[in-house]
């Protein structure tokens, strides 16, 4: 019988018409690259897919022409900082416009940006980018001992608990091969968690993976409830994570914490180095440059904005795109043997988490607002007061009486008894000027 790992492996190769096997072994081999290999292969594929956006992208071809940019002139890392930043809400103001002409040819995946950015987003990827994507993620949960379809992964999920939303089979099959522990964080009640830590045992699950603020409202209740379930690996993504987050994680598993970024719109992906003191980013798929206002290259230790190049999206191409994210560039060559780029860490994307005087506590990230996708250009969820949350929505076309309400019932089925839920539809989302937005925020 075939083992769970090479049916993962082989589900993925059909679905994305690559060899992972061979994938991982490029990845494996291109962390020890030297400096020289890896400008070789960035230029090349920089090259490649700028000329490509000139020529069938919209966007880029008008970009180019009113900066007076000639595409030919980009083959390097380097060149690439002639180029504008292009944001979120240039693609919100026209998708059509960063589509190419001929995007079909490269078997476009259609996906959407998760809850964390206040302002959902449908985007493609090409299916090599993400089967190369894929390969590096298999790679960094070997590199903390976890093996794909072989150990079991607990997952502290948001939104698979909404009512009225089936659980499809090919869901089901993919947690399965997986080996996937759901643990929905929507309803954090003590007896909720004490029946995780009950099921994380029975299960013998040595490695959990989950947003910043659950696991760490999770590892709290553990620690003050005076237990202790051992686990080999935390990872965590999405969300900041705060140094007293890690450190709380470890009393309660007793393991080191994983911190991942991932960026699926501009393939932007960086993770904990394994002596866990900064991130590598995985310079494979696409080129992460951390900028200042003017949009160049800060200097090490500095703090700047998220810019990234996709190398392998040519349906719908991300160059120079910030999504948002910030980060503290790296000082000098790590010390492990991997050569990439570092950062010190990201910085943004928090989240608060609720506690309402039923008892539960409530993860932002567990909303399901990413079905809102198509109507909704931003969005806040703010806890007024203990019991009263509001959902501040800014709309792209007018919401009906009955999606309103569908939403308030089900921000109230995750906010539990008692808790007055408001949606209020409005022009505009103040954000403070010195804060950058959060869309989740508790007054309370
Ligand atoms: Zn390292």
């Amino acid at each position: 019988m075939m083992k769970k790992s090479d049916i993962l492996s082989k589900v993925l190769g059909l679905r994305f018409g690559y060899n992972m096997e061979e994938l991982k072994r490029f990845v494996t081999d291109s962390v020890r690259w030297d400096k020289e290999q890896w400008e070789v292969y960035h230029n090349k594929l920089i090259s490649d897919v700028v000329i490509h956006a000139y020529k069938h992208v919209p966007y880029y071809h008008d970009l180019f022409d009113n900066n007076g940019i000639n595409p030919h002139s980009i083959k390097s890392e380097n060149d690439l900082q002639n180029i504008p930043v292009t944001r979120k809400k240039d693609i919100l103001n026209n998708p059509q416009s960063f589509m190419a002409d001929n995007a079909n040819t490269f078997h476009p995946m259609k996906h959407h940006t998760g809850g964390t950015t206040g302002r959902p987003m449908f985007y493609y990827n090409d299916r090599k980018s993400w089967a190369l994507n894929w390969a590096l993620k298999m790679y960094t949960f070997e590199q903390a001992g976890f093996h794909f379809g072989v150990d079991k992964l607990a997952v502290m999920a948001g939104g698979s608990l909404i009512p009225g939303k089936s659980s499809g089979m090919k869901h089901k099959v993919w947690r399965w091969v997986n080996n996937y522990y759901t643990m929905p964080i929507s309803h954090l009640s003590p007896q909720v968690m004490d029946e995780y830590i009950d099921g994380l045992i029975k299960n013998k699950i040595q490695f959990l993976r989950g947003y910043p603020s659950a696991v760490s409202s999770f590892a709290e209740y553990i620690v003050y409830s005076n237990r202790f379930v051992p686990l080999k690996a935390v990872f965590t993504t999405a969300e900041m994570l705060y140094p007293h987050q890690r450190a709380i994680i470890k009393v309660a598993f007793g393991c080191d914490t994983w911190d991942t970024y991932g960026c699926g719109d501009g393939m932007g992906q960086a993770v904990d180095c394994k002596t866990h003191d900064k991130m590598h980013v995985f310079e494979q798929v696409s080129i992460m440059q951390i900028v200042n206002n003017k949009g160049y290259e800060v200097m090490p230790g500095e703090e700047g904005e998220v810019v990234l190049t996709s190398l392998y999206d040519y349906a719908m191409p991300f160059i120079r795109y910030a999504p948002g994210d910030y980060a503290l560039k790296g000082i000098g060559a790590c010390s492990c043997e991997c050569t990439s780029k570092t950062i010190n860490k990201i910085i943004g994307r928090t989240s608060d988490v609720f506690r309402f005087s039923n008892g539960r506590i409530v993860n932002g990230l567990s909303f399901p607002i990413e079905e809102l996708t198509d109507e909704v250009k931003r969005f806040q969820i703010v806890q007024v007061e203990s019991d009263v949350v509001e959902v501040l929505l800014e709309e792209k076309s007018t919401l009906s009486k009955e999606r309103i309400e569908k939403l308030k019932r089900i921000v109230g089925y995750h906010c539990g008894e008692g808790v007055n839920v408001v949606v209020k539809v409005v022009d505009r989302i103040e954000v403070p000027t010195s804060e950058k937005f959060r869309y989740v925020v508790s007054r309370v």
